[in-house]
């Protein structure tokens, strides 16, 4: 067998191994403490939705180990076969630079078909047994169908431009390439919220009334001065609330779920709204452009470098042919073998911000209490994981859990 190939199996199982065993990890973790409400949530959270969470925890964590073996078993298959599937649809095609963007899109449309039946059951089975489904068969399909077309009409033009950089500048189109694609990102940062969240959702601003003048009269004294707050109508599709923040400068935006204000009072708003802001104000968005910025960067690097040994491509089956989509294909499928072991140092970083968005929250409203109620009542409402293994939520999360966070807030 071929050494790539095995290297790249041997990096499949153990991740496989891994996520498996942490997810085995966690869920004993959470029978084990199934019986007793921690202490932080007695008095506030009852028997019976403590016992539905804990419910809810272990069957979307048996769900994602028996997705991480599916996902794991496609993605050896592809690597497998790739070198066939690819000559099939060049050998049908034809390799000028259009011919292979569409090479690339048709192999992408249909290494996605397989995943479908698990997000289907996903959405109708297991959130639907724990009455967070609120779609239904014609709007998930219509949104698949919108996704793929609006996934068609930005990638496409992006990929050719990527092809026509290899063909027109063999040794700095990986540089291009990055300019590019960053540029691409920072103007969806902008537009997404404007043009593509309202194929999906409806946004409107929020109403006049007591909460916008509250949510107003934060905004400003804590020098955010939004324009406009925007709700969305979550509600649309499923039963989980949030809040979140998009854009820079003067395209920033706070944008809350409408089931987010079914579910809190204006106080716990106010919190939510002060922490979002917070995120604002501590510059943790140009950080975040920072850090994709410096892995595009490097990204593209690599995939050049690699591109260029021919090694790499004999090493998973290709024959020497022109055209680096081969390269491309394998880069953007087996990527995800290594960033991998980076989730947990993101995830600390992410931590790291939240906690001090909450301290922003805190002191803006000289007080801890209306962000604690509203975690506590978005935990509960959410179901969230009341007893993660500590080893599980500081790989995985990019929250704190809301007992660390009660803990830093009352500090
Ligand atoms: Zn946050």
């Amino acid at each position: 067998m071929l050494t790539g190939l095995i290297v790249i199996f041997g990096l499949l199982l153990l991740k496989l191994v891994f996520q498996v065993g942490l997810n085995s990890l966690n869920q004993r973790h959470v029978i084990a403490n199934q019986d007793e409400i921690p202490e932080a949530f007695k008095g506030q959270i009852d028997k019976e939705t403590y016992g539905k969470s804990t419910a809810y925890t272990l069957a979307k964590s048996k769900f994602e180990s028996f997705e991480l073996v599916f996902d794991t078993v496609l993605l050896a298959a592809v690597l497998w076969f790739l070198p066939k599937i690819y000559g099939a649809f060049t050998g049908l095609i034809g390799i000028t630079v259009w011919q292979q963007t569409i090479v690339f899109i048709a192999l992408s449309v249909v290494l996605s078909l397989p995943a479908i039946p698990l997000e289907w059951w996903e959405q109708f089975k297991l959130e639907e047994k724990f009455g967070f489904n609120k779609s239904n068969i014609k709007l998930w399909v219509t949104d698949k169908f919108k996704g793929a077309l609006i996934g068609f009409a930005l990638g496409a033009p992006l990929l050719y431009a990527l092809l026509k950089f290899i063909d027109k500048f063999p040794t700095y189109w990986w540089l291009f390439g990055f300019i590019l694609l960053f540029s691409f990102q920072l103007l969806m940062m902008v537009l997404a919220p404007m043009i593509i969240m309202p194929l999906f959702n409806k946004l409107s601003p929020l109403p006049d009334g007591e909460l916008k003048d509250r949510l107003m009269a934060l905004s400003d004294k804590t020098g955010f001065k939004a324009k406009t707050i925007q709700v969305i109508d979550g509600s649309k599709r499923s039963g989980h609330s949030n809040a979140f923040f998009t854009g820079f400068g003067r395209f920033r935006r706070i944008v809350l779920y409408d089931t987010l204000i079914d579910q809190l009072n204006t106080d716990e708003l106010e919190g939510v709204l002060a922490h979002e802001i917070g995120h604002y104000k501590l510059g943790h968005v140009p950080q975040m452009l920072c850090i994709f910025g410096v892995s595009g960067f490097l990204g593209f690097w690599l995939l050049y470098w690699l591109s260029s040994n021919d090694w790499f491509y004999v090493q998973f089956g290709f024959e020497m042919i022109d055209g680096k989509v081969p390269a491309l294909l394998l880069f953007s499928l087996s990527s995800g073998l290594f960033t991998f072991w980076l989730t947990p140092l993101t995830n600390l970083w992410s931590r790291k911000n939240e906690f001090q968005a909450d301290a922003f929250a805190k002191n803006a409203l000289s007080n801890a209490d209306p962000l604690i109620r509203a975690l506590r009542v978005l935990s509960e409402k959410n179901l969230s994981n009341l007893n993660p293994h500590p080893f599980y939520s500081s790989f995985y999360y990019s929250h704190p859990t809301i007992q660390e966070r009660e803990k830093a807030l009352l500090k």
